[in-house]
């Protein structure tokens, strides 16, 4: 119990960094540039430099009332929501995953996590996403692959988020193979849609961003984060549309969709393939 709260402590004091870096980025900017990452926290409204108290991960959203102590001006709820997020993150992961925290898949994972949540949270304010973030994605997929050949953690039943369904959609003779054709799939899927919606459905950070999702969860995990980004972007945007709030041509950030996608997967791939074919009665 006390292990799952230091652990869920460290997530979210890195998930009030993962805040920070979202709002400071600009489009153009590097991303992980000394104005982006240094610099004591402020006020985004009254600018005055918060005390180590006025930091500390939930707590002082909490014991604020979600007000600034100086100016009292309403603070995001995006602060303890990405924080509480980043704490489970270190917790239900090695869970999820059946190892320890300290484990190099874990580690991986959890770092993959972290970028989905910067990723989601840049995409969502600026409408892009920056190719530091795909790439380092890219890495770790490399990383991934690398521990899983090692440990032999991959094959005909497994090595996969939906168990031994994998099985069913073949390519399971090499790992590498696997993961590159999944990488290659999404990006021609993606390059096609943006190619026939003369860039309306999505955009060219949409197509950087699956091919590391790809290569990262491999074939056919990446057919369940494709199909799963289009119903959740559907149920998203339809009630937009019919309210008149956007309109079709209006653009839609896709990346975060594509991040809950992946995220399912990963936590509960295997349970909704295997309600789909017992809906089927399969
Ligand atoms: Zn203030």
């Amino acid at each position: 119990m006390i292990n799952y709260l230091s652990f869920f402590i460290i997530g979210a004091a890195i998930g009030s960094f993962l805040n920070v870096i979202s709002l400071r980025y600009k489009p153009g900017k590097k991303l992980f540039s000394e104005d982006v990452i240094a610099g004591r926290s402020h006020c985004p409204h009254c600018r005055k430099i918060l005390k180590w108290y006025e930091l500390v991960p939930v707590f002082s959203f909490i014991i604020q009332k979600g007000k600034c102590r100086h100016c009292k001006h309403k603070l995001s709820w995006q602060y303890p929501l990405i924080e509480t997020l980043s704490g489970l993150i270190f917790i239900f992961i090695p869970i999820s995953l059946g190892v320890p925290i300290f484990a190099p898949q874990s580690i991986i994972w959890i770092l993959i996590f972290f970028i989905f949540i910067l990723i989601s949270l840049i995409d969502f304010r600026h409408y892009i996403i920056p190719d530091q973030l795909n790439f380092s994605l890219a890495i770790l997929g490399l990383f991934l692959i690398s521990i899983k050949e090692k440990t032999r953690t991959f094959g005909m039943f497994e090595g996969s988020f939906l168990g031994h369904y994998s099985g069913l959609f073949g390519l399971r003779d090499n790992i590498w193979i696997n993961h590159f054709f999944a990488a290659l799939l999404g990006m021609i899927f993606f390059g096609l849609i943006i190619i026939l919606s003369r860039g309306r459905a999505m955009g060219w950070g949409d197509f950087k961003l699956v091919g590391p999702l790809g290569f990262i969860f491999g074939w056919p995990d990446i057919l369940m984060i494709v199909f799963l980004s289009f119903i959740i972007g559907s149920v998203f945007v339809a009630p937009l549309l019919i309210k008149g709030v956007k309109k079709m041509k209006d653009v839609v950030p896709f990346g975060p969709f594509l991040i809950i996608a992946s995220s399912l997967t990963f936590f509960f791939g295997y349970q909704i393939i295997n309600s789909y074919f017992s809906l089927f009665g399969v």
